[in-house]
C-alpha cells in the first residue's frame, strides 16, 4: 500500500508516461514526517547500481543482460536530481519566472530523425543504462511539450518535497496534500508567529 499522503495514486488514470516520470522523480522520497501516528523515513530506491538496474528493468527500460554500472547510478542520480529541480514551485511572493534557472543536461545518447511519415523524432540508440535514463529525458521533454511537465510539481514542505501531479482545474495546486502538508506548514507558521513559551 502507498505511504499517505501520497503516491503512484497521485497519477491513477494518467497516460503511462506522466506515471513513469512520476515513478523515475520519486525514486528519492524526502518524506520525513509523522502521520496517523507513523514516523515517515527518506528513501532512495537507488541505493547500488544493481537497485537502479532493477528499477529500470522493472519499468521496461532496460531489456536482456545489459550492465548498469557505477557511472550509470551517477547519471541517474543527476538526471533525476535536474528533473526533480525543474518541478521547484516559486516560493509566495516570488516571481513566477525563472528563465536563468536552468540546467544542462548533457552526455545522453540522443537521436534525431526527420520523415515526412515519422516528422521530427528523438530517440535512444543502444541498450545500455545511458540509453534507458535518455528515454526518460525524452520522455520528460515530450511532456513538457505538451504542457504535462508544468502540472508535475514539488511539495513545497521541505520535510516533504513529495513530486505530485496537480489535477485541479487551473493548476494552481501548492500542496500534495493540503490536509497534511498544507495545514502542517501552517500550523508551523502560527507558532513561530506566537514565539516561544513563556515558562510559568
Ligand atoms: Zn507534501
Amino acid at each position: 500500500m502507498a505511504l499517505p499522503p501520497a503516491g503512484p495514486d497521485d497519477v491513477a488514470g494518467l497516460p503511462a508516461d506522466v506515471a513513469l516520470v512520476h515513478a523515475f522523480v520519486n525514486t528519492l522520497d524526502l518524506r520525513a514526517y509523522r502521520v496517523h501516528g507513523r514516523q515517515l523515513q527518506s528513501s532512495d530506491a537507488w541505493d547500488t547500481p544493481q537497485a537502479l538496474g532493477r528499477w529500470l528493468r522493472g519499468h521496461r527500460l532496460l531489456t536482456g543482460d545489459a550492465p548498469v554500472n557505477a557511472a550509470d547510478l551517477d547519471h541517474a542520480r543527476y538526471l533525476r536530481a535536474a528533473l526533480r529541480d525543474s518541478t521547484r514551485q516559486p516560493r509566495r511572493g516570488q516571481a513566477a519566472s525563472r528563465a536563468d534557472d536552468v540546467t544542462m543536461l548533457t552526455g545522453f545518447p540522443l537521436l534525431a530523425t526527420a520523415g515526412p511519415d515519422t516528422g521530427i523524432r528523438l530517440t535512444s540508440p543502444g541498450q545500455g543504462g545511458d540509453a534507458a535514463l535518455t528515454r526518460i529525458l525524452i520522455t520528460a521533454a515530450e511532456l513538457s511539450a505538451c504542457g504535462l511537465w508544468a502540472r508535475l510539481k514539488m511539495c513545497p514542505a521541505t520535510d516533504c518535497q513529495w513530486i505530485f501531479f496537480d489535477r485541479s482545474r487551473p493548476g494552481r495546486g501548492r500542496w500534495c496534500s493540503p490536509d497534511l502538508c498544507g495545514n502542517r506548514l501552517k500550523k508551523r507558521a502560527h507558532r513561530q508567529r506566537q514565539g516561544p513559551t513563556l515558562a510559568s
